[in-house]
């Protein structure tokens, strides 16, 4: 059963009726209690989901457990590990324009992102991934060991899944999120137990309806949606865990990593950022300009890489900084079913009072808005993109991600300060560098501490690439070959020879 929600401007959304998936089945939270979901551009209430406790993820944990176990899954060939994962991409291609619907109900992001970008690249990390598990080997190794007992010794590696993984996801780029967990995690065949973030589940549960369809074995992957305190808690603190994979806020990835060394678990996390964008005077401004709106603006500004410090050289600040708040104040903020909107709102009352809050304390420091630094109409979660001037590397909107459209722009006096502008920072996620110098541009490429620098683009993610961070925006990498290490342990076998006497001469 189906509920259905009317928005101007699409056709009806559907609401997944199915509220937990554990086991293969759909069930209710164990005591009951639910979660009311909000339009964040409406404020109006559209669903009610699971408030998932520790109870359910006990359950979640043991069916993914048991089907880990499994001779059905430890003998599935790799190949067809893979197969589930094209099929999966199959289905989200058929039910695209519907799930960008939801994605754009749950989420607020206009439909021609949630359709064209989180859908796409949901359907393109599947096929990428499924490809993935009949490509896992392990290495061939000569020893020479420290001493000589009249054998050679040889040496292999093979690598095993590391078991039942817990996938934390945020709300930015819910669909996205989820597959980036569940891909890799039944490509190299592991099992996994999804929390997504209780402010956008609604996505990750109709994809739970599509794995029931595409047929993974029940338990392959379960679904439990709850408050981070009490499911993301229990799923981290679960000692059959093995791995946690986690996207969302540096506070929270402190936290899980701490509480993660109790059981030895193997960590990825995808934590916040403060990225620079980085503007040289030899840059083509005409690219440069937009290409600064674009690091910052798009999904309202959260994205974890988001262009949220805007680096400039001085003989060129003036123009740079006004031609970003020129395209910021023309950008059409309003519901993301509305064809000409541009922008959505944010995700939440906590998030827009954040965001106002951190804005407050930049204008009090004396930073200088050029435009926005207010909310946008009386409902709705509306934030007006806002470029700020006057900053200072010191000030708390110069070092705090906001996760809101904002950016703070900062003049370059001298080029050789720009390494320790843009590392002055505890992050370390993206960094992008505009110039038409290639020489400034990789010789400045190599000195910036960020998982990805990009040079005269921003936000380019593919999932061939390696993604993470360096400092407090993360540990480990998702995608591209490095994603193998996360997922599976090698397991070395020595062997020793006895050539005595058997090859002469
Ligand atoms: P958040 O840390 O508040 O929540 C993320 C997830 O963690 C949610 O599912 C939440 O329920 C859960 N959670 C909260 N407390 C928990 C706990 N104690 N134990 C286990 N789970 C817990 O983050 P958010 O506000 O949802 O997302 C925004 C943040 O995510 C930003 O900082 C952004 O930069 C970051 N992010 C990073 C990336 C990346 O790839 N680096 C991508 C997207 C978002």
């Amino acid at each position: 059963m189906l509920a259905m929600i009317e928005r101007a401007g699409g056709a009806p959304v559907r609401i997944p009726a199915g509220r937990m998936l554990i086991d293969g089945k759909w069930c209710e939270a164990a005591d009951g209690r639910t979660i009311t979901v909000y339009d964040p551009a409406t404020e109006d209430k559209i669903a009610e989901i699971a408030a998932g406790s520790a109870d359910d993820i006990g359950r979640a944990v043991d069916a993914a457990q048991r089907c880990f176990e499994s001779t059905l899954w430890q003998k599935m060939r790799p190949i067809d590990r893979g197969r589930l994962l094209e099929k999966l991409a199959i289905l989200i291609e058929r039910d695209a324009d519907e799930l960008a619907r939801l994605e754009t109900l749950d989420n607020g992001k206009p439909y021609f992102v949630s359709r064209n970008v989180d859908m796409q690249f949901a359907i393109d990390a599947l096929r990428y991934y499924g490809g993935w598990a009949s490509k896992v080997n392990g290495e061939y190794i000569t020893l020479s060991p420290l001493f000589d007992d009249g054998g050679t010794y040889r040496a292999y590696t093979d690598r095993r899944p590391v078991g039942v993984v817990g996938g934390i996801t945020p709300w930015n780029f819910p669909l996205g999120q989820a597959i980036q967990k569940i891909a890799p995690a039944i490509a190299f065949g592991c099992t996994i137990v999804l929390k997504p973030s209780e402010e956008a589940s609604l996505t990750t549960l109709r994809l739970g309806e599509l794995i029931l369809e595409a047929g993974l074995p029940d338990g392959a992957v379960n679904i439990v949606t709850g408050y981070g305190q009490e499911a993301g808690q229990a799923l981290v603190d679960h000692p059959k865990v093995r791995k946690i994979a986690f996207t969302g806020s540096t506070a929270t990835g402190q936290r899980i990593l701490q509480a993660s060394a109790r059981h030895m678990k193997r960590v990825t996390l995808e934590l916040g950022g403060k990225s620079p964008t980085i503007i040289l005077a030899d840059a083509d401004l005409d690219k440069a300009i937009p290409g600064a709106a674009n690091a910052i603006f798009p999904n309202s500004g959260q994205v974890c890489t988001a262009g949220s410090r805007l680096f400039i050289e001085a003989s060129v600040f003036d123009e740079v900084s006004a031609g970003v708040a020129r395209i910021a104040s023309e950008l059409r903020l309003g519901s993301g079913f509305d064809p000409d909107t541009q922008l959505g709102p944010l995700i939440s009352a906590r998030q827009i009072e954040r965001v106002s809050a951190l804005v407050a304390s930049g204008l009090d420091e004396g930073a200088v808005p050029l435009c926005g630094a207010a909310r946008n109409g009386q409902k709705g979660y509306f934030y007006q993109p806002t470029v700020l001037t006057g900053g200072r590397a010191g000030m708390r909107i110069a070092r705090e991600e906001v996760f809101g459209p904002v950016v703070i722009a900062m003049p370059i006096n001298d080029l050789r300060q720009i390494k320790s502008l843009a590392n002055d920072t505890e992050f370390g996620l993206g960094a992008s560098i505009w110039t038409r110098d290639l020489n400034k541009a990789h010789l400045l490429a190599a000195e910036i501490d960020a998982g990805t620098v990009w040079i005269n683009t921003h936000n380019v993610l593919d999932t061939s690439m390696p993604f993470g961070g360096v400092k407090l925006s993360g540990l480990g990498r998702e995608f591209g070959t490095e994603v193998v290490h996360a997922y599976t342990e090698p397991r070395a076998v020595c062997m020793r020879l006895e050539s005595d006497g058997f090859i002469t001469g």
